[in-house]
């Protein structure tokens, strides 16, 4: 059976002390039932306190980014041992967000996901189409592309270290989540291409999550679909009770 992980992407939001208060909240919760992941991913200036403060725990810690190279004259950038040396696991690549604000394209994010597994990290690694593209028809046509771009000629032996996050852009930050089925037929089209490209180990054991305007009102009906392996949580992420019911708590 593959694992599920319900990551939650707290974008540029919090204080420190807010920060803190929201892990501490998510630590009071037992941990979830086993085979089942819960991961915080806070704003860079947290992590190394986040790092230390779920030492042990049911809880990893993510990073939202991470540079291509891993030492040098990069100013202002965050590199993969750096991320690694505090104890994060987990790091997201290619989140929407960073492909439309920041440029990011196929050829840097491949090198984020190499460099990220090169010291360790799981990459969550981002892809979903535009509201314009799935409107023409082309949504297979875009998350493939994006596949291909980001992770081809990668191993299976390095596939088997990757989380994939399906998360349709029209959908994020939006309230306007994808159907269930819409995202069972990406998803499910997602491992038809793992297969071809690594094989069916790879496939199988690969888990896909979806993003997109998860909230607990939805994710059963979205997690009852047989390729969604899990979530990849914005805004409901940002709420202790939010994500603990999206987490599988239905106490929060
Ligand atoms: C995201 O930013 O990855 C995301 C899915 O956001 P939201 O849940 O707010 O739509």
């Amino acid at each position: 059976m593959r694992r599920k992980i319900i990551a939650g992407n707290w974008k540029c939001n919090k204080t420190r002390a807010e920060a803190i208060s929201l892990l501490e909240s998510l630590l009071l919760a037992p941990p979830p039932p086993s085979g089942r992941q819960m991961v915080a991913i806070p704003p860079f200036p947290y992590l190394e306190a986040a790092c230390t403060l779920t030492a042990g725990s049911h809880l990893s810690i993510g990073a939202q980014n991470l540079w291509t190279s891993d030492w040098g004259a990069y100013t202002g950038e965050v590199s993969a041992p750096m991320l690694a040396s505090l104890g994060v696991r987990y790091v997201v690549v290619g989140h929407s967000e960073r492909r439309q604000r920041f440029g990011e394209d196929g050829l840097i994010l491949k090198e984020k996901v190499e460099r990220a597994l090169a010291w360790g990290l799981t990459p969550i690694f981002c892809l979903g189409e535009r509201l314009e593209e799935r409107d023409r028809g082309q949504a297979f046509e875009v998350v493939a592309d994006q596949l291909k771009k980001g992770l081809g000629g990668l191993s299976a032996e390095q596939l088997h270290h990757l989380v994939i996050a399906y998360e349709p852009v029209w959908a994020i930050g939006t309230g306007r989540n994808a159907t269930p089925e819409q995202a069972q037929e990406v998803h499910s089209l997602l491992r038809g291409l793992l297969t071809a490209g690594w094989g069916e180990s790879v496939a199988q054991s690969l888990p896909i999550l979806y993003g997109g305007s998860v909230k607990p009102d939805n994710v059963d009906a979205l997690m009852a679909m047989p390729d969604l392996d899990g979530a990849l949580v914005g805004g409901a992420s940002l709420k202790a009770d939010d994500f603990l019911r999206i987490a599988g708590y239905r106490e929060g």
